[in-house]
């Protein structure tokens, strides 16, 4: 009887040594060789980059890039691979935004604060938001010197030359490390789209300067060509929505079918200003709300204002000079919780650099007794 007993257990043992193995080398984040790339989301910031409400002129720990600094920290002291993307309409949307565009003005060597955050975070690249045009060409171009980083938008064109109005794309060479510490290229080709409404928004500001071609259109012309150039994966800075209502050239929310496009592996959404993967996308064809994937594509939208930072983790394998996606899974993080009880520290670094003009704006909206 002992002897059968254990005979019994011996098999049993046997039999989850040799499942969890399997298993092991089967399931993605067991697996000693992949390795780890993060790529976060801000989008929609409107200008918000302190935690304060200026139309109540009091704090508002629910808003402010002050905040989801801390959240970007964090994100990258978590992994050793990562990549920060700004999806567009930063410069435009609160008093802020307004002071420095028509009362102050953008002085010569002096950099938007906006661009002065991102290069102070060391963004990777950014999209131009259709509100970047609402203070005209002309103090967008002023704004953007101060840009260290890529700028890109590739469908709206130059009336003048027929040619993209932005840098449409952008390969970024990385050395990107594995769990040993081993450091590996890869080439992230990443291009950006926006609205074509545009044309309407801001007919006075852009009609017979620029024009806009379809985002689908557009994106399905580039990425053969960043294919080409050498890009092991494509990311689209979609200054666009999530909708999947019957496909039209001229759509706002151009998400859906964007993931639909193979060459595309991330797409980094925003301009509707809502959370996805969240419940507002119920329903949604061919769509995993768990794990944030469309159509197969891991997609993220981080609400507006900075209240929430776009997280999209990616286990990737690179054997014999070939870059794989072996798992992704897409969410958000806020800076606060539903009561608007901040759950981060204020980034002080980032705070001081942009205080001047938060308090040149304050005061100026007291000046008015508004
Ligand atoms: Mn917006
Ligand atoms: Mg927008």
């Amino acid at each position: 009887m002992k002897a059968k007993l254990i005979l019994f257990l011996s098999l049993l043992i046997v039999f989850f040594t040799m499942t969890s193995t399997t298993f092991a080398a089967e399931a993605g984040p067991a697996r000693r060789d992949l390795i780890h790339l993060r790529i976060l989301e801000t989008t929609d910031l409107h200008s918000d980059l302190m935690n304060y409400d200026y139309y109540q002129t009091k704090v508002d720990n629910r808003i402010g890039l002050v905040k989801t600094a801390t959240l970007i920290k964090e994100a990258r002291k978590e992994s050793k691979n990562t990549l920060l993307f700004d999806d567009g309409d930063h410069l435009k949307g609160n008093p802020l935004g307004e002071y420095l565009a028509r009362i102050r003005g953008m002085h010569k060597g002096k950099i938007h604060p906006v661009y002065r955050a991102f290069n102070y975070l060391k963004y990777d690249a950014i999209a131009i938001g259709n509100h970047e045009f609402n203070y005209g060409l002309g103090f967008l171009k002023t704004a953007l010197k101060g840009a260290k980083m890529p700028v890109l938008n590739a469908n709206v064109y130059s009336v003048k030359t027929n040619k993209p109005y932005f840098k449409p794309y952008t390969i970024l060479k990385r050395n990107i490390v594995d769990q040993s510490g081993i450091p590996h290229e890869i080439k992230i080709g990443v291009i950006a789209l926006m609205p074509t409404h545009i044309m309407k928004w801001d007919k006075s500001n852009l009609e017979g300067k620029v024009f806009a071609n379809p985002m689908v259109e557009t994106a399905k012309k580039y990425v053969p060509r960043i294919k080409a150039e050498g890009a092991d994966i494509i990311i689209a800075l979609a200054h666009t929505g999530i909708s999947s209502q019957p496909y039209h050239p001229d759509t706002e929310n151009a998400v859906y079918y964007l993931t639909q496009i193979p060459e595309i592996n991330v797409v980094l959404a925003g301009h509707s200003h809502s959370v996805f993967p969240g419940p507002v996308y119920e329903g949604l064809p061919n769509t995993d709300l768990e794990t944030g994937i469309i159509n197969g594509k891991p997609v993220v939208m981080a609400a507006a204002f900075g209240s929430r930072l776009g997280i999209i983790d990616l286990q990737l394998s690179h054997q014999a000079g070939k870059w794989q996606i072996v798992s992704q899974k897409s969410y958000t993080k806020p800076i606060a919780d539903e009561t608007g009880r901040s759950l981060v520290k204020t980034d002080k670094s980032l705070y001081n650099l942009v205080k001047e003009e938060h308090e040149e704006t304050v005061d100026f909206i007291k000046k008015l007794g508004l």
